[in-house]
């Protein structure tokens, strides 16, 4: 009940404030601390990074797709998921790509309780190493969301917060492969991480038209110039 309120009070608050929580809560926002969305590079270097999966057939076409482009990527994966399609991420390890947590159950409600913020991460810590044998350095917060406190819970668990510029805003309600290329191509900049989605939190979720679209815009890029890279690797190249 308590809970409720909280989160009815502080719905209230964050419309009544909304041009200052779009300032605040904005993927390329550092107000809450260092939450990284690109490096400074005049060299044509990108990272590409998937929130939400694993989740077949998508995550098993995506990797493909990269794999079949040379890619490599970073994958921020849900625990539950992971839990429930191990082999996918065994199989994103094996292909070089990097995997990050997204935390155990991706709820909104965790962001309300330290305790179970931190045992939502710790939780999905666990599953990942577990299944993958690596353990993960990076945390993307669902919808990119944070407040001082969970940057501080991050910190404590040695953990670096990763943002991201959409690749397309609109990716998880409208699936037009044509639309979704043209403006990833419009936001792509050197030193970016883009963020696509190849699950929709732990709910499964169609991704054909994203799995599409990376398939489109990699040589598109590359014929660019542009070199991709896992966000560790993006990020030891900051000047
Ligand atoms: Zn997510």
């Amino acid at each position: 009940m308590i809970w409720a309120l909280v989160v009815i009070a502080l719905v209230i608050l964050i419309v009544a404030l909304l041009p200052v929580s779009a300032m605040l809560f904005a993927s390329t926002s550092q107000w809450f601390g260092r939450f990284p969305y690109r490096i400074r590079t005049k060299e044509k270097l990108l990272a590409l990074s998937f929130d939400d999966g694993p989740n077949p057939p998508y995550t098993d076409e995506l990797l493909n797709v990269l794999r079949n482009h040379g890619v490599k990527a970073t994958f921020f994966v849900v625990g539950k998921n992971l839990e429930k399609f191990p082999q996918l991420g065994r199989t994103m390890v094996n292909d070089g790509h990097c995997i990050g947590n997204h935390t155990y159950s991706h709820e909104f409600s965790t962001y309300f309780s330290r305790s179970k913020f931190t045992s939502e991460i710790e939780r999905a810590q666990a599953v990942i190493a577990d299944i993958t044998g690596t353990t993960p350095t990076l945390f993307r917060p669902p919808w990119l969301f944070r407040l001082p406190w969970t940057m501080h819970v991050l910190k404590t668990l040695n953990l670096t917060p990763i943002s991201a510029v959409f690749g397309y805003e609109f990716e998880v309600i409208h699936q037009r492969t044509d639309a979704m290329v043209k403006r990833a191509l419009q936001k792509v900049k050197p030193g970016l991480i883009l963020d696509f989605h190849d699950g929709y939190d732990a709910k499964g979720g169609y991704r054909k038209s994203t799995v599409e679209t990376i398939d489109k815009i990699i040589p598109a890029l590359k014929s660019q110039g542009y070199t991709f890279l896992t966000v560790p690797e993006l990020l030891q190249r900051a000047r």
